[in-house]
């Protein structure tokens, strides 16, 4: 499709210049043919004012003569010379053309990959908790007698399933709306930093202490221009994170450096993530080995795609340092006003 929609462009880019160069050929050839015409006449009259103010005698053969073979060979000679300038411009312009058409539709290409991308990795991950409901219901219906417990059991089990299922298409809604933010340049207002940070905590703290995790705040106030409710996402997002890939209690500290930049550290004493893999987490669906093979720690490996979608929106950078089993520091770099 790429091929066919290179090749339609590079045939549309020919066509407008083939046009504009053949008016201007047409144009080259009007003009020196009249002149041509003009000189002629010119000479044929000169010959014969000559011939009646002099006589024949008085004529030279070679000034006053009008050679129309030359005339008409300068006349072929100008069209072979223009059906080369033609021809050069075709070929040139046809080489020209395929190259420029595939530059112009490199990032549609590159687009539409990423996007067909994320619907199989979108419609992989919609399968594990759609067969799941499916074979527990299935189970369900084809089973003659089940006792109020088992029935509860499969019902909260297709909850959780639920949950998944309701969780994932909350994170594709954020992917989309904040791309869409990015694409629409959404205004950025100005703002203190201290009670967003704050507000992504609140609303962490709950599963923390349900584990037993006490997550610290030392963020200087400082101020930034920001879309505060993606903002705070992006802190949830990273202080979920640093909760998630935390052993019971342990710590998760949010600080700031303010520089040339405002800094802001999210640091747990977590799991870590392996020097190979850090490289890939910001892919979307990504999930680092460990986390892929724990039963207890849920994701779908969208969370810091749609951090660096904000930070993107910000005009900022995510950057990660980590060692495996000690904890990583994911750290928020925001331009400073
Ligand atoms: P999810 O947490 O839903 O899997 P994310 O996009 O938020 O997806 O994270 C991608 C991967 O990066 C995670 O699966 C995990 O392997 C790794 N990761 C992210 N944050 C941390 C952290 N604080 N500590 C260790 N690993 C992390």
């Amino acid at each position: 499709m790429f091929r066919n929609t290179r090749l339609k462009l590079t045939g549309w880019y020919l066509l407008m210049i083939m046009l504009i160069s053949i008016f201007f050929s047409i144009v080259i050839y009007a003009n020196v043919d009249r002149e041509l015409v003009n000189f002629e006449s010119y000479t044929e009259t000169k010959r014969e004012r000559i011939l009646s103010n002099f006589g024949s005698s008085a004529l030279d053969p070679i000034s006053t003569a009008v050679d129309s073979e030359l005339i008409s060979e300068a006349r072929g000679r100008l069209i072979t010379n223009l059906a080369i300038l033609n021809a050069v411009i075709l070929v040139g312009s046809t080489i020209a053309g395929y190259f420029l058409a595939g530059r112009t539709l490199q990032p549609i290409k590159e687009m539409l990959d990423r996007q067909s991308r994320f619907i199989g990795d979108a419609a992989h991950e919609l399968k594990t908790p759609l067969t799941s409901l499916r074979s527990e219901i299935e189970v369900y219906m084809l089973s003659k007698k089940q006792t109020k417990s088992e029935a509860d059991a499969i019902l909260k089990s297709n909850l959780e399933e639920v949950i998944r299922l309701q969780n994932l298409s909350d994170s594709f809604m954020q992917l989309t709306s904040f791309e869409h933010k990015e694409l629409l340049n959404i205004p950025l207002v100005r703002t203190k930093l201290h009670p967003l940070v704050e507000n992504a905590i609140r609303k962490i703290e709950p599963q923390a202490k349900e584990r037993n995790i006490k997550i610290k705040c030392n963020v200087k106030n400082a101020t930034i221009f920001a879309d505060e409710k993606s903002l705070i996402q992006l802190f949830i997002i990273l202080i979920d994170n640093a909760v998630k890939y935390s052993p019971s209690r342990s710590k998760v500290t949010v600080s700031t450096k303010i520089s040339e930049n405002v800094l802001i550290m999210v640091k747990d004493e977590g799991i870590g993530i392996k020097e190979g893999e850090i490289s890939h987490i910001f892919d979307r669906f990504y999930r680092a080995d460990e986390s892929r093979s724990s039963t207890d720690i849920k994701g779908h490996g969208l969370g810091l795609s749609i951090a660096q979608e904000i930070a993107r929106l910000h005009n900022g950078v995510i950057s990660v340092t980590s060692k495996p089993s000690q904890g990583s520091v994911f750290t928020v770099a925001l331009p400073r006003h």
